[in-house]
């Protein structure tokens, strides 16, 4: 393969996937981050057997494995009674894996692991992005100043916010609150704790082993945008301190400086296309979901190895290559980002006490294979061959 060049602007999960997915096909990579140091905030994460299978076509699933804990999950009601739960084994047995409780820092770090240190540029606040037939350029602003890099092909990959998505599609709604707002810690905690989302009406609260003594919890709740509490962990208390055991021991082992607070955004109207010229969109930038279905960083893994897999010509063919990454991934990941706003409303925003009651007893009702079937739908997905 000629030399092939990509930037990828975004060192998140979603541009280190992409990066490395495309190094691993013989591309030469350069990866844009505006941050100072690469980093990745937020907690926790739960990975599905479809982002677990992504990882494994970048030769990560073990190494990331090894760094996580199973977790299978289940649904119950804010005292603390189950309204359904998976099965381990049978989850295995359909889908091949649990689910995985990963701390975000650890895949971060086997991400970047993977990728020779030369590929990552740090303090590269990316200002502007231009496709020619040809060609792509990006300008960005570095230690060194204002500088620019040719590239056969441009990833964006900048997350929510992203500058490349607003840049080449202007006209493009921006994200738009979802109605709630998330807090969110990695804490040390010892004893075990099953993988649980459990609601209350209007309110959620999920808790993820992620091994090594760690959990990882978060709340959310519906609001209005931008509120914020002199005392975070306090309101936090005030909201689930009557919830069911562990949560107010959880929420007592908190220490107050690691609690984040985030409104949920999302991008509500999908995009048209996820490709234009050389720029491929990924991740948050192309398809930003609600958290609901614990799928943002999987859709992310899965749009970086396809991507991966429809380059591996190389720079030749390029058009036809991006064409059929906006075909394989834009249906897929924005029917799930349909979904997780669904599961949001029947789910945490839920507040209505008589809906809530029909909702409670359907769930009990429903067999647990029938609701793994359910789950089955988002993460039962696998690489292209090849
Ligand atoms: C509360 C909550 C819980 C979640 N739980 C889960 C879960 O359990 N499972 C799951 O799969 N997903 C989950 N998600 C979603 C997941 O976190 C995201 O979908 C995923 O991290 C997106 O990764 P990304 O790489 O696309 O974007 P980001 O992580 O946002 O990365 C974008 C990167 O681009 C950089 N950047 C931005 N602009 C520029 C620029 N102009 N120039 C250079 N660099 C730039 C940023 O600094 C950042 O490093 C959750 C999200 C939330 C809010």
């Amino acid at each position: 393969m000629a030399d092939a060049h990509a930037v990828v602007v975004g060192a998140g999960i979603g541009g280190l996937s992409a990066a490395l997915a495309l190094h691993r096909h013989g591309w030469r990579v350069t990866v844009l981050e505006r941050a100072a140091e690469p980093r990745e905030v937020g907690a926790g994460l739960t990975l599905m057997a479809n982002a677990l299978r992504g990882l494994d076509a970048l030769g990560l699933g073990p190494a990331v494995r090894r760094g996580g804990a199973e977790a299978p999950g289940g649904i119950r009601d804010r005292h603390g009674r189950w309204l359904s739960r998976v099965d381990g084994a049978e989850m295995i047995r359909q889908l091949g894996t649990t689910a995985l409780g990963v701390h975000r820092t650890t895949l971060h770090r086997t991400l970047r692991e993977a990728l020779p240190a030369s590929v990552l540029r740090t303090s590269a606040e990316v200002e502007h992005v231009e496709s020619g037939p040809d060609r792509a350029e990006v300008r960005f602003r570095g230690p060194a100043g204002s500088q620019s890099l040719a590239a056969d092909l441009v990833v964006g990959a900048d997350g929510l916010r992203s500058r490349v998505r607003a840049q080449l599609w202007p006209r493009h709604p921006a994200p738009e609150y979802a109605g709630s707002t998330a807090w969110r810690a990695a804490i040390a905690f010892p004893e075990p704790v099953p993988a649980a989302i459990s609601w209350g009406p209007g309110a959620e609260f999920g808790m993820v082993p992620l091994g090594d003594g760690q959990i990882y919890w978060y709340g959310a709740v519906n609001a209005p945008p931008g509120g914020r509490a002199p005392d975070e962990l306090a309101a936090l208390r005030e909201r689930f301190g009557d919830w069911h055991a562990p949560i107010p021991a959880l929420l007592a082992a908190t220490p107050p400086g690691v609690v984040l607070r985030n409104d949920i955004h999302h991008l509500a109207v999908p995009l048209p296309s996820y490709v234009r010229g050389r720029v491929a969109l990924l991740g948050d930038a192309a398809h930003a979901m609600t958290p609901n279905l614990g799928q943002g960083a999987g859709q992310a893994i899965e749009d970086a190895v396809v991507l991966g897999a429809v380059c591996a010509g190389g720079a030749d063919g390029l058009p036809a290559a991006l064409a059929a990454y906006d075909e394989q991934r834009r249906p897929r990941s924005q029917a799930i980002a349909r979904a997780a706003l669904r599961a949001g409303r029947y789910g945490q925003q839920l507040r209505n006490p008589l809906a809530i009651a029909v909702r409670d007893t359907a769930l009990r009702l429903t067999p647990g294979r029938a609701a793994l079937r359910g789950m089955a739908r988002y993460a039962d997905w696998s690489p292209p061959a090849g």
